[in-house]
């Protein structure tokens, strides 16, 4: 990690601002409801801190997780479940957060798995996508930055399980 070349992409203040204002989005949006708040593990963790934190209205948490086999930096399509959720979501307001929206396999899996368990409504919050790299149609409800291809590392994104503890999304040069 040390001899990994990275640039800084979104700073501390620009993350804060888009955060700032995905919660308030999301706090009008669900006001007077009864929301759960779903983070996929482990990339979303410190995105979701800092939402839900951020919002101005109640919310209950969960973690599901999920690994999708492939080589290197590509997601193969096949998603393995590591981790389920423990609330019951039949007839509730299910957000779930996502770190980062690429092909699109992992959340559309997720949505389909998810949908199942009879939530009253279920949406999607990433915080980044790459949207140009779809190989299957998914679009998030909310989206914190839209991004060019490239891989990126720091506010929980890791690259071999290190980086995920920086503040800054950093883009890796190659
Ligand atoms: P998808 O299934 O949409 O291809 O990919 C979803 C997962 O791939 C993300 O949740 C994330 O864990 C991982 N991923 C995709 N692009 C990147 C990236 O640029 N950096 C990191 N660290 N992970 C990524």
């Amino acid at each position: 990690m040390k001899d990994m070349r990275r640039e800084v992409l979104y700073d501390r203040s620009q993350i804060a601002a888009r955060v700032k204002e995905l919660a308030r989005e999301i706090s009008d949006d669900y006001q007077g409801r009864d929301l759960i708040v779903i983070g996929v593990l482990k990339g979303a963790f410190i995105f979701m801190a800092d939402l839900i934190r951020a919002l101005s209205i109640p919310c209950r948490v969960d973690f599901i997780k999920v690994a999708s086999y492939g080589a290197g930096t590509e997601s193969s399509g096949r998603i393995k479940m590591t981790k389920d959720i423990e609330t019951e979501l039949t007839g509730r307001d299910v957000l779930i957060v996502e770190d980062i929206v690429d092909s699109g396999l992992t959340l559309s899996w997720l949505v389909d798995y998810l949908k199942k368990k009879n939530p009253c409504s279920l949406k999607v919050c990433a915080f980044l996508d790459k949207s140009s790299r779809r190989k299957v149609p998914f679009t998030a409800d909310y989206t914190g930055f839209t991004m060019d291809d490239g891989f990126v590392v720091g506010y929980g994104l890791d690259y071999n399980e290190q980086a995920r503890y920086l503040p800054e999304v950093y883009i890796v040069k190659q």
